[in-house]
């Protein structure tokens, strides 16, 4: 028998996918929803999950696991310091500061502590099952990225996908219900934002904004990096890119678009 679980980030998709799967609008309905914690999201989306978890209680009797392979971020500061010695990097872009040539650091982060702790949370609920249908958050218009599990034992289905569910169909599905709409659900740090989710982040969260810009400062020193390293694409410091965001210079898109072979998306585990 085939199990059907949920891979839910607690954003807009993956929470509107777990709500109509619990409606039983895809046929299954899932057995369990497991969110994998970097302990880095936005406290908008904590608050979002545990309003979430008694819903799903209330409504459907439904319990969503949260599991966790450490905090992330305390985990890069820890070996960034020297206090630990194995870290999964996050893809930080680098500048070389001589030639001026930019790069981006391979993303480590989205295994470590989003796949694997998922994965072996099925294993421990399921240990017996040998095939997982596991179902991810991604809606009709952000289909590129689909991408199949690296294990026989994981399929990855998009319901959304296979019903032309675009992400304003699931905003407009929470507002149909009356149901609050979710954040985008994303570690703070992450190096993938876009100036319009720096600027959301500085504008609703100055805390986490702070965390953020306290981690670039000490990234330009990566240990066994020769480069420079930035969480922002431009690669110019946090605190100062923020203050021509603000301005609405909109300078980070511009060199975004002058190195399109840095761009990478995340991948379908995060941001939904
Ligand atoms: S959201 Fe970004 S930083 Fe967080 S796990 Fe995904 S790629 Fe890594």
């Amino acid at each position: 028998m085939e199990h059907t679980i949920i891979s839910l980030g607690a954003g807009t998709q993956s929470t509107d996918l777990l709500l109509r799967g619990l409606r039983g609008e895809f046929g299954e309905v899932p057995s369990h929803a497991i969110f994998a914690d970097t302990g880095n999201e936005p406290k908008g989306v904590y608050n979002y999950l545990e309003w979430l978890r008694k819903f799903v209680d209330k409504e459907y009797h439904f319990t969503i696991d949260v599991v966790s392979a450490g905090n992330m971020y305390q985990d890069a500061l820890a070996y960034l310091e020297g206090t630990r010695k194995r870290y999964a990097g996050i893809p930080y872009y680098t500048l070389n500061p001589k030639t001026g040539k930019k790069g981006i650091l391979r993303r480590q982060c989205t295994g470590e502590y989003k796949i694997r702790p998922v994965r072996r949370h099925i294993r421990k609920l399921l240990p017996k099952v040998k095939k997982i249908s596991l179902w991810l958050g991604i809606s009709y218009d952000e289909m590129q990225r689909m991408k199949q599990a690296n294990v026989q034992w994981i399929t990855h289905r998009f319901p959304l996908i296979e019903k032309r569910i675009k992400r304003i169909d699931c905003i407009d599905n929470f507002k149909e219900y009356g149901l609050p709409v979710p954040i985008r659900s994303s570690c703070v740090v992450c190096p993938y934002h876009s100036d319009k989710y720096w600027l959301w982040i500085y504008e609703n969260e100055k805390e986490s904004f702070e965390a953020a810009v306290q981690l670039d400062e000490k990234i330009r020193n990566y240990l066994g990096i020769r480069d420079m390293c930035f969480i922002h694409s431009s690669c110019r410091s946090l605190k100062e890119i923020i203050i021509d965001i603000k301005k609405g210079k909109e300078l980070a898109s511009k060199q975004l678009n002058m190195f399109p072979e840095l761009i990478e998306e995340c991948s379908g585990n995060c941001g939904i």
